[in-house]
């Protein structure tokens, strides 16, 4: 090796891919937990299944329901379910609570396409619904693909009725048609943002009329006749139902090398995964280690299952409580001395795109966990910019635990910007940083990651529970 060559190696910070010098057996591991992931994917489309799958992962892993604890000690393993849509989990450290926990917290919740509450409508003797696009999308993107139906109606007795149509290859699946281009010079014309409008994105339910031709309305009749048979729903029940249409795609290996996953939803999906099967390792730590996830990321974090709610100071004062450690002020002071990731995608280099990017700070698939010490947009407007004490900490973690990372933030300066969870974390008084998973095409209803940065999550989070 020459002299500069050595200076070079030195000095310089070098990404490299992180594919490269990968043992046979590393990379074993790597695609086999991809596997699983993706498995994992296509059966948690929504934030409701993420928690319900999340959730049987737990049990199956010695975690209980924290209302079955009546105290608790270090090694115990339990959790809280939110309203079935956010769920936090925690194994007691050794330490006390007040020497502050180990936290990572990703969201289970995707842009997506929700029903509104009257959706129901026949136009051209077909039966159609209207919606409410939930999260930033661009809206063109979500035409003339196939949508699977996901959700939830309740009615006044409480009873539930859990809906999920288009997964299954038997099952029909929908869609939401766009203009031919034939017929579309007007719309070619106007911006790409207002191609397909909000009240443009209406889905397509039926076609077959009712067989009594003295009533009007006879499509949409039908396909209520058929949610009657199947659900005993009827149209007033949409008032008080959350159905959401995703796309219908399966998560699948992408690229001729297998190397990347190809699915709906991996922000932050990805980031639940990791943070999850993270945890599944970690036995006695020194410090209580909590998964979070969260809902309501997409549209700014509040609601009573958002990371802005006070249900997660209630799980620690219970945690606390069982502990037999709560006092006026261990609430707070658990806080101060916390530390946390807001475990969440960034945008990953797009070569199709590459002017959206500033190459030293951008991240690039395939080159490892990121590690974004802010978030915001303009002049990191909404930022909570992590201290460089964390950002050193973190550093630390993963270089001794053998994991690639890469510095970076969302795109150019002035081109637009994101945010996170972090903030909400930061304002309870406790350190956070952002780190997370690269993502091409984030918020598009097919997402790119890369399996090395899936499996470098993975085992960054398990090393940052540890401490
Ligand atoms: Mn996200
Ligand atoms: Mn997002």
């Amino acid at each position: 090796m020459s002299e500069g060559k050595e200076l070079k190696d030195m000095l310089f910070n070098i990404k490299k891919s992180g594919w490269e010098h990968q043992s046979d057996e590393a990379l074993t591991d790597i695609f086999k937990f991809a596997e699983e992931y993706m498995y994992y994917l296509n059966s948690s489309k929504t934030e409701k299944e993420i928690v319900s799958n999340s959730k049987e992962i737990l049990l199956k892993n010695g975690f209980v329901d924290i209302e079955q604890k009546e105290t608790l000690e270090a090694g115990d393993k339990v959790f809280y379910v939110n309203h079935g849509r956010s769920l936090y989990a925690a194994v007691i450290g050794e330490e006390p609570l007040t020497n502050g926990m180990r936290i990572i917290a990703a969201h289970g919740d995707s842009p997506r396409i929700d029903l509104k509450q009257n959706p129901f409508y026949e136009d051209g003797e077909l039966a159609m619904l209207k919606t409410h696009y939930y999260g930033g999308i661009k809206k063109y993107q979500w035409t003339n693909i196939p949508l699977s139906m996901h959700g939830t109606v309740v009615k006044p007795n409480g009873e539930r009725i859990d809906i999920s149509i288009g997964e299954s290859e038997e099952d029909p699946v929908f869609t939401i048609s766009d203009l031919l281009p034939h017929l579309a010079a007007e719309q070619m014309e106007r911006k790409l943002k207002d191609g397909v409008q909000g009240e443009d994105l209406n889905i397509l339910m039926g076609s077959i009329p009712y067989n009594d031709d003295t009533v009007t309305e006879r499509v949409k009749l039908n396909v209520l006749d058929l949610l009657n048979h199947k659900y005993g729903i009827t149209e007033v029940d949409f008032i008080s139902s959350e159905i959401e249409f995703v796309p219908a795609f399966k998560a699948r290996s992408l690229g001729l090398d297998y190397s990347m996953i190809g699915a709906y939803g991996q922000d932050d999906k990805v980031c639940c995964y990791t943070a999850l099967r993270g945890l599944l390792n970690v036995e006695m730590p020194k410090k209580t280690a909590i998964c979070i996830l969260t809902d309501k990321e997409e549209v700014g974090f509040n609601g009573v299952t958002g990371m802005c709610t006070l249900r997660f100071e209630d799980f620690i004062h219970e945690i606390l409580d069982k502990k037999g450690e709560n006092t006026p002020s261990a609430l707070q002071r658990t806080f101060t001395k916390s530390k946390a990731i807001s475990a969440d995608v960034d945008a990953g280099y797009d070569p199709n795109y590459p002017s959206a990017f500033e190459r030293n700070n951008t991240s690039f698939i395939g080159k490892g966990i990121t590690i974004v010490k802010y978030t915001g947009s303009r002049g990191k407007s909404g930022a909570s910019e992590a201290p460089a004490e964390i950002v050193a900490e973190l550093r630390g973690i993963y270089e001794s635990a053998g994991v690639k990372y890469q510095a970076c933030e969302l795109g150019k300066v002035d081109k637009g910007g994101g945010g996170t969870i972090a903030l909400t974390l930061a304002n309870r008084g406790m350190e956070v940083i952002d780190s997370g998973v690269p993502v091409i095409g984030m918020h598009s209803p097919y997402e790119i990651t890369s399996k090395y940065d899936v499996y470098a999550a993975y085992k960054g989070y398990e090393a940052f529970y540890r401490g």
